[in-house]
């Protein structure tokens, strides 16, 4: 969109998610080509020229764009499967399966993934993809391609794992990486795809798995890789009580211990999970500003604990939220998790003092921008920011008697998206995506997911 072309939305509730929390009634946001021009109360100003559109939003509340910070696209494909099974049980019954995937199954599965993302307000989508099969394609590109033609922008976490069943590992063989292959492969992605400018779509991470699936030299030489190429650094961290013992049993320290001493501590990474952290954890944490993606449902369904959200807030640890893969979260939204953060959390030792609606919504908005790294550009609605936003519709019967929009929006069902903004191009209108057809892809993911499961079944 030119840079001076505008989009006047008006009449609506707005949570900007600023530092303050400021919140408006009944305000404004003018859009300016990709970025956010102004908002404030009452009417847009008069006199504004190139007025391309003029949106009438009365009824709902404007907020930023949520921020998806952890998932594994692929599993999108394996939903439904190992339904009653902890996370250790989940992962050897899921893995032959896993080994399986090729490109067009990745990205068929990307395809479902970020389109059920993006029709309930996700504008920055992130996928933590591990699973490298020998001959499978150029799954990345793929991933990519996906997260480019939906319109959303996007952090590939380049996974990666080198410790198979040979190693004590849990995947098979030919799905891993060797450490130098891992390593290169991972260099290139960066160089190929890497946009590291303000308003950028695509970006990369460097990103093994676990540390129950990777090497030691593979986290030190990652983040040593990250560092040198000047992006961010994520894994899987504290997960459930197993990863903690299992890293006492081979390192003789804690997971936060054992990251710590492979360099994996830092502002420039984030961790999904975190559930079993204890109080130097958190210290070490907030010390570094480690970054987390708090996956509640996932969490849940794979009975891994409650994570120290609450906590982890109150010592300054930046703290996103995640959908994680969904074969752990088979609903695949966002939005939900809001209200889900907020619900698990109260179940914890806070109580009802643990979460409010307002955390819960910073949580998936400028908390997901901060952990991503990209707070300057995304997470709230401020003049100067990437125009990246959400109208959400408020006066249906689902929300019209609650009293307050953004306790509507965190307490309530989920909310109808009438509008949704990245970079300034609207990708959704009334709850259907502008950019994919949605039933094209339903019917993609299932043949997809007919042929993988075929395919392991034979194997
Ligand atoms: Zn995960």
């Amino acid at each position: 969109m030119a840079a001076d072309r505008r989009i006047v939305i008006e009449n609506c509730a707005i949570a900007t998610v600023d530092g303050h929390d400021t919140e408006y009634a009944c305000g404004h946001v003018v859009l300016a080509g990709n970025r956010i021009e102004s908002l404030g109360a009452g009417r847009a100003p008069d006199g504004l020229e190139n007025v391309a559109r003029r949106i009438d939003a009365t009824g709902h509340l404007v907020t930023p764009g949520l921020i998806n910070t952890h998932h594994h696209f692929y599993q999108w494909i394996t939903r439904g499967l190992a339904t009653d099974h902890n996370l250790f049980n989940w992962l050897v019954a899921l893995y032959p399966t896993w080994a399986r995937i090729d490109e067009p199954m990745v990205r068929a599965a990307a395809q479902g993934s970020l389109a059920m993302m993006a029709r309930g307000g996700v504008t920055t989508a992130m996928d933590h993809h591990y699973v490298f099969p020998q001959g499978s394609g150029d799954l990345s590109g793929a991933i990519i391609g996906a997260a480019r033609d939906m319109g959303v922008r996007f952090t590939l976490a380049r996974g990666s794992m080198d410790r198979s069943e040979k190693d004590g590992g849990l995947p098979p063989d030919f799905a891993v990486e060797t450490l130098d292959g891992a390593l290169a492969a991972t260099e290139e992605t960066v160089r190929q795809h890497h946009d590291s400018s303000f308003d950028a779509m695509t970006q990369i991470a460097v990103a093994p798995c676990s540390p129950f699936s990777v090497s030691t030299e593979l986290l030190r030489d990652g983040a040593q890789l990250a560092r040198r190429l000047g992006v961010r650094l994520h894994t899987h961290g504290s997960e459930t009580v197993e990863e903690e013992k299992f890293c006492h049993e081979l390192f003789g320290m804690g997971p936060t211990d054992y990251f710590e001493s492979t360099g994996w501590l830092g502002e420039d990474v984030w961790m999904a999970h975190c559930v079993h952290m204890n109080d130097s954890d958190i210290d070490a944490f907030a010390r570094s500003r480690t970054g987390v993606a708090h996956c509640p449902s996932s969490n849940a369904r794979l009975a891994a604990g409650i994570a120290r959200v609450p906590d982890m807030l109150a010592a300054g640890v930046p703290v996103g939220l995640g959908v994680d893969g969904t074969a752990s979260n088979e609903s695949g939204e966002l939005h939900t998790e809001l209200r889900n953060a907020l619900l698990i959390n109260r179940l914890g030792t806070h109580r009802e003092a643990a979460l409010n609606a307002r955390q819960a919504l910073r949580l998936g908005t400028y908390g997901g921008a901060q952990v991503l790294g990209r707070a300057a550009e995304t997470g709230s609605l401020e003049p100067g920011k990437l125009a990246d936003l959400v109208l959400w519709k408020l006066d249906t019967l689902a929300h019209a008697s609650i009293a307050d929009p953004v306790t509507a929006l965190v307490f309530g069902a989920a909310a109808p998206v009438t509008a949704s903004f990245v970079d300034g191009r609207q990708i959704v209108e009334d709850g259907r995506l502008l950019t994919a057809d949605e039933d094209a892809i339903a019917r993609a993911t299932r043949d997809e997911a007919q042929r993988l499961a075929r395919i392991a079944a034979q194997a």
